[in-house]
C-alpha cells in the first residue's frame, strides 16, 4: 500500500468522526444519534438555537464532557479518556470559549507559552519566540508583557486563539468566540479567524455570525433539538435551507 492510500483513508474517515454519538444529562437527551465527519483543512460552522446541544457537542471532542454512547475519533484514533493520552489529546484539540479563559494572574506572553512549556516540554527560549510569533499574527505582540485585564475583549480573544495554536492542535473548537464581544471588535477576531482558515487549519466554529459562514465555512451543520437537522454548503444553506426548522431560526436571525 503507498503512502498516498494511507492519507487517503485518514481523509475519508474524517479528521475528527463522530459516530452514533449519545448524551444526555438526567433525562434530557442533549446529543441524539450525531454523525458527523470533518476532514482536514475543512471548516465546519455549526448553528442552531440555544439549548440545542453545540456546545456539549463540542466539549464532548474534546472529551470535557463524557457521552454515553458512540465513538469519537480523531486523526484514526478513538478519544483515550484519561491519564497521558488525554492530556495528548486535549493538546492536539485547541479549544477557544465564549469567555476568553486567559490566566488573570500570567502575563499574555506567559498565557501562550504555558501549554508548550508544561505539556509539550518546549524549550522556553524557543517557546517565548514562537509565542512572540503568534502574538505577532494575531497583532497583540506589542501587549505581551501586559495582564489579561488590562486588554480589551476583542485582544483578550485574539491571545486565545494564539495560545490555543501555540500547541500545534489538530483541530481548534470555537465555541461562540464573538458572543461576549462588544459589537466593534468581533470583526477584529473574525480576521484572525478568517486568515486561519485560509491556512487551512481545521475549525469547528459554533457561530452566529453569518457573514464569518458565509466567507470561511466549507460546511454548515444546523442542529436543534440535539440533532444534526441539515448540513449544506454556506451557499445552499443560507439560500435553500431545507428544513423548516432552519428555515424558522433563519427567518429569526437574518
Ligand atoms: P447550546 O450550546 O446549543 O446552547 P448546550 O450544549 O449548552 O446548547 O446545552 C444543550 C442542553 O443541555 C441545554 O438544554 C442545556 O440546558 C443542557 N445542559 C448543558 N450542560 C448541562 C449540564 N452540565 N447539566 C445539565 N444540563 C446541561
Ligand atoms: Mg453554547
Amino acid at each position: 500500500m503507498s503512502d498516498s492510500s494511507a492519507v487517503d483513508t485518514v481523509t475519508t474517515t474524517g479528521l475528527v468522526a463522530l459516530t452514533g454519538v449519545n448524551k444526555h444529562f438526567g433525562d434530557l437527551h442533549v446529543l441524539k444519534d450525531i454523525n458527523l465527519s470533518i476532514n482536514r483543512g475543512e471548516v465546519v460552522v455549526v448553528i442552531g438555537p440555544s439549548g440545542s446541544g453545540k456546545s456539549t457537542l463540542c466539549r464532548a471532542i474534546n472529551r470535557l464532557e463524557p457521552i454515553d454512547s458512540g465513538e469519537i475519533m480523531l486523526d484514526g484514533q478513538p478519544l483515550p479518556s484519561e491519564g497521558k493520552a488525554l492530556a495528548k489529546l486535549r493538546a492536539d484539540v485547541g479549544m477557544v470559549f465564549q469567555s476568553f479563559n486567559l490566566f488573570a494572574h500570567k502575563t499574555i506572553l506567559q498565557n501562550v507559552t504555558l501549554g508548550p512549556l508544561k505539556v509539550r516540554k518546549t524549550d522556553p527560549k524557543q517557546a517565548e519566540q514562537r509565542a512572540m510569533e503568534l502574538l505577532e499574527r494575531v497583532g497583540v505582540a506589542n501587549q505581551a508583557s501586559k495582564y489579561p485585564a488590562q486588554l480589551s475583549g476583542g485582544q483578550q480573544q485574539r491571545v486565545a486563539i494564539a495560545r490555543a495554536l501555540a500547541m500545534d492542535p489538530k483541530v481548534i473548537l470555537f465555541d461562540e468566540p464573538t458572543s461576549a464581544l462588544d459589537p466593534e471588535m468581533i470583526q477584529e477576531v473574525l480576521e484572525v479567524m478568517i486568515d486561519l482558515a485560509r491556512q487551512n487549519m481545521t475549525m469547528v466554529v459554533v457561530t452566529h455570525e453569518m457573514g464569518f459562514a458565509r466567507s470561511a465555512a466549507n460546511r454548515v451543520v444546523f442542529m436543534a433539538d440535539g440533532e444534526i437537522v441539515e448540513e449544506a454548503t454556506p451557499d445552499t444553506f443560507f439560500t435553500n435551507p431545507t428544513s423548516r426548522r432552519a428555515q424558522d431560526f433563519l427567518g429569526k436571525i437574518l
